[in-house]
C-alpha cells in the first residue's frame, strides 16, 4: 500500500531532524495496515496540492495528510470514517499588536496559506464574498508559511486549530483567533476502490476505541 502525506503538518505529519516522516497519521496508516494485513506500507511525500491527483493517477493508494473532509472533495475521493475535528486559526507573532478576532480584520493585511487547504479556501471564499481587500501569499507548505510570519514578511498565517496549537509550542506565534468550522478529518481513498475503503473503515473502528490510538494521541 502505497500511502501520500505532505509532512509539513505536525503532529499529524511531519519531518524529524534525520529525514524521517513521523507523525500521528503515519502512526495510524502503519497500524491500519498491520491489522488489514500489509507487511509493508510505503511513505510518499507529497505538497498538500498534489494528493488528490496523485491518488486518481494511481501512484499512491491512500492519502494520510490531516485531510478534511469537504463536500468538494468528496466529488473526487471517497473518505474512511473521520478521526479528528478542526476549526481554523489566524495566527500572528506573539510580540505582534495584531490581534485579529475574524476574517474582517485582516482588511489591507497580507496573510499567508499553503496552497490546496481548507485554511486558503476559507480566505478566498471571503475574499470573493466580501470584496475585502486581503492579500493572499500562497506557499507549498505550512513550515515555510509560519518562517514568513516569524520574518516579519506577512501579518497572519490561516491554518488548522490542531497544527496552529502545535506551531504556537514551537515557534514564537500564538492564535489570535479561533472561526469555528466544525470540520473532520478523513483518509482519502480513490471512489472506485470500495474493497479498500470498507477494509479500512472495519480496522478503523476497532483502532478508534484501542489503547494503541490512545498512546499515539499522548
Ligand atoms: N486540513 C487541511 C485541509 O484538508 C490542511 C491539511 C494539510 O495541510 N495537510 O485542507
Amino acid at each position: 500500500m502505497v500511502v501520500g502525506t505532505s509532512p509539513d503538518f505536525p503532529p499529524f505529519e511531519y519531518v524529524t531532524s534525520n529525514g524521517s516522516i513521523v507523525g500521528i497519521d503515519i502512526e495510524l496508516i502503519k497500524h491500519l495496515a498491520k491489522m488489514m494485513g500489509y507487511d509493508a506500507i510505503k511513505i510518499v511525500s507529497i505538497d498538500f496540492d498534489g494528493p488528490i491527483p496523485a491518488l486518481t493517477n494511481g501512484k499512491i493508494d491512500v492519502i494520510a495528510a490531516g485531510m478534511t473532509i469537504t463536500e468538494e472533495r468528496k466529488k473526487v475521493v471517497a473518505f474512511t470514517i473521520p478521526y479528528w475535528s478542526a476549526d481554523q486559526a489566524i495566527l500572528v507573532t506573539k510580540n505582534s499588536n495584531f490581534k485579529p478576532k475574524s476574517l474582517s480584520d485582516l482588511e489591507g493585511k497580507i496573510v499567508t496559506v499553503q496552497s490546496g487547504t481548507t485554511g486558503e479556501s476559507l480566505v478566498d471564499d471571503f475574499i470573493n464574498k466580501t470584496g475585502a481587500k486581503i492579500t493572499v501569499k500562497r506557499h507549498s507548505s505550512f513550515v515555510l508559511a509560519v518562517k514568513d510570519l516569524l520574518n516579519g514578511r506577512v501579518d497572519a498565517v490561516i491554518v488548522d486549530s490542531p497544527v496552529a496549537k502545535l506551531f504556537t509550542q514551537k515557534y514564537g506565534v500564538e492564535v489570535a483567533t479561533i472561526i469555528s468550522t466544525g470540520k473532520h478529518y478523513g483518509l482519502a481513498v480513490r471512489k472506485d476502490d470500495t474493497q479498500l475503503l470498507n477494509a479500512i473503515n472495519e480496522a478503523f473502528k476497532k483502532f478508534l476505541s484501542s489503547p494503541e490510538w490512545k498512546a499515539i494521541i499522548d
